[in-house]
């Protein structure tokens, strides 16, 4: 299985799984259609699922255009987003399993964004070096989703669940806001080495143009304030050894960044 991922709308990515044996093709998160359209034609592929993370348009805008051109693809979402995602057929919970050429994906109920939030996980199979997560809005590449639906409590235990995840897991999130996630995580720990370095990866990828995303797990849980409540050096910013609490101070002082 590869993964492709496409840029859209100002800052989404779009991906799409391509097994090219089988010549098929599925679609995590179409912000929208066009773009998929044309990769599906230059690869001669037939597009046979659209999973969706949440019902946000920028992650289901490509549905109702995706399903008129290929109305056999099957459209998954959280059974919490029922009557959210256009064309939905199959309402997912924590622990289901999808099929995509043979390749079964985990699903992850990550409440918080929003309050349907799903993640899909595709674990590495024979001699792979790792999973594909795909995350939506949950995790960034440096931060996280915003809390539009949910509490900080419940974004710790979403983000928790996909940070217990193998260290070699890629992240494939549906944003590219790696650079401000990194500007605000130096002007909160001005003073760490790792977050330092990473800063400074990341602004020569941007101004060279390059994608940030995938990053692996392992950077996350190093260099992502958003994964780190248990840190000593977060603890003291949010002035809180509670975990939930320091979680919540710093999303609160990132929507305020
Ligand atoms: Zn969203
Ligand atoms: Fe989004």
């Amino acid at each position: 299985m590869e993964v492709k991922r496409l840029p859209a709308l100002s800052d989404n990515y779009i991906f799409v799984l391509y097994d090219p044996q089988q010549k098929v093709a599925a679609t995590v998160d179409p912000a929208e259609a066009k773009p998929v359209l044309k990769l599906l034609n230059e690869l001669n592929a037939e597009l046979v699922a659209i999973f969706n993370t949440h019902h946000h348009f920028d992650h289901v805008g490509g549905n109702r255009e995706l399903k008129k051109q290929y109305p056999q693809a099957t459209v998954y979402g959280s059974a919490e987003d029922k009557g959210r995602i256009p064309h939905q057929e199959v309402f997912l919970k924590e622990g289901d399993t999808v099929t995509f050429a043979g390749r079964s994906g985990e699903v992850f109920f990550v409440p918080g964004h929003t309050s349907g939030h799903i993640a899909y996980y595709f674990p590495p199979v024979n001699g792979e070096d790792a999973g594909e997560l795909f995350a939506g809005d949950t995790m960034f590449v440096g931060g996280c989703g915003r809390l539009f639906e949910g509490t900080p409590h419940q974004m710790v235990e979403s983000l928790g669940k996909l940070k217990n995840l193998p260290d070699k897991t890629r992240l494939w999130c549906a944003h590219e806001y790696t650079l401000k996630n990194y500007q605000f995580a130096i002007s909160v720990e001005p003073n760490n080495p790792v977050v330092q370095q990473r800063y400074q990866q990341v602004q020569q990828a941007r101004k060279e143009g390059k994608a940030t995303v995938p990053s692996l797990l392992e950077e996350e849980k190093r260099s992502n304030p958003f994964l780190r409540w248990e840190d000593e050096n977060l603890q003291t910013v949010a002035q809180s050894q509670d975990p939930v609490k320091t979680f919540g101070h710093l999303r609160s002082m990132k929507d305020r960044f």
